[in-house]
């Protein structure tokens, strides 16, 4: 078995993919990748996609990551390996790049201690072909992004993330290979569903389990900042039981099926809000309003890919366009963990699945029961 180094690629920048010559590249997935700081930690939100121009399928069998300071220290080295019985690199489900063809890869160190000071990501990927074992060497800048527009919570009550961007969600599962003929981008990077539970933690209230007795289904949902309303849906219908189902084959066509009921908001600074799944009829403004942060404008429904748990799907990107945008981190102002019994108000600060927090505009303001409007 040989083993050959590929030649390492920085490009000026901030993420380098390295190309082999023996044609197996590797990019990194946005060009711009982010580092999203909450109160412990640190989250790398991207992905890779590995490119095998070879006629020969290539397996990825180890990754490693080397981070380094601002001066060039050695921070930490992780790896997922091959080598053993049980190896770790086997936690990534999809390792075959085929021939010709190409593989996407999430970042599997996604979550570094807050007080890590990162300059820089050394990644090597170790790829076998045949008896060959080839490394790919790939060069990260990740840089932080903080939130310009000061956001609330955009569900008035007891909100849980019900499905939020960490590692397991899946907003951040999205094989962004499938775009490669198109336009389109991860826009779903770092969305939320959020929804309503009660004091046990639960959708629905004892023994009813339906859509229409969620405490999500017609929950408040206000404008999560400042900014003027650049697109809206407000006639979708609502998949309640005996609706025509979804249909996932027009969205190929209409991607904005997929959305159901939706809202614009451009926040004026580069920062645009999504939020959809509407409930039908309640919209209540429309192209060209002003609107205020905590200001109400529809309710949560299950029109468009809503599915059976009613919930406001909220995203934050850099462009107006909801699939043509890269997601951004977001943070929130002036709300509350609500953690058992124990109230924290938070400042500013970052949410994630299974978080539940108090939705209700204003750091002093108290945990509105859950609403169930008819
Ligand atoms: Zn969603």
């Amino acid at each position: 078995m040989s083993r050959r180094v590929l030649a390492m690629v920085l490009l000026a920048g901030i993420a380098a993919g390295a190309a082999g010559a023996q044609g197996i590249a590797i990019t990194v997935h946005p060009s711009r990748p982010l580092i999203e700081r909450s109160d412990c930690c640190q989250f790398l939100n991207f992905d890779f996609v590995a490119t095998n121009a070879g006629a020969v399928p290539a397996e990825l069998i180890e990754i490693r990551v080397t981070g380094v300071d601002r001066r060039g220290g050695v921070l930490f080295v992780k790896r997922l390996h091959g080598q053993a019985r049980l190896p770790g690199i086997a936690t990534v489900p999809n390792r075959i790049v085929p021939a010709g063809g190409e593989l996407a890869v999430l970042n599997p160190f996604h979550t570094h201690d807050r007080s890590v000071q990162i300059a820089r990501l050394d990644y090597r990927f170790n790829v076998r072909r045949g008896g060959d074992v080839d490394t790919v060497t790939v060069v990260v800048r990740p840089l932080e992004y903080v939130t310009r527009t000061r956001l609330v919570v955009p569900v008035i009550g007891r909100v849980l993330v019900h499905d939020g961007h960490d590692f397991y969600a899946h907003h951040r599962r999205l094989d962004i290979t499938r775009f490669k003929d198109t336009d389109m981008k991860q826009f779903d990077r770092y969305a939320y569903d959020l929804t309503l539970v009660d004091e046990r933690g639960e959708l629905h209230p004892p023994g009813n389990p339906r859509i229409e007795t969620s405490f999500g289904w017609g929950a408040t949902v206000v404008a999560p900042g400042d900014g003027t309303i650049i697109d809206a849906e407000n006639g979708a219908i609502d998949r309640l039981p005996g609706a025509p189902p979804f249909d996932e084959a027009a969205v190929g066509t209409d991607y904005r099926q997929f959305l159901g009921n939706f809202v614009v908001i451009d926040h004026h600074n580069g920062e645009y809000s999504v939020l959809a799944h509407l409930r039908q009829g309640s919209v209540s403004v429309a192209r060209g309003d002003r609107v205020r942060a905590g200001q109400r404008i529809a309710q949560i429904g299950v029109s468009g890919e809503g599915g059976r748990v009613p919930h406001l799907h909220y995203q934050l990107q850099d462009g107006p366009d909801p699939f043509r945008s890269e997601g951004l981190p977001s943070s929130f102002t002036a709300f509350h963990r609500l953690r058992g019994t124990t109230r924290i108000p938070v400042a500013r600060g970052q949410i994630d699945t299974g978080d539940i927090v108090d939705g209700s505009p204003g750091s002093g303001a108290r945990v509105s029961p859950p609403r169930n409007q008819p």
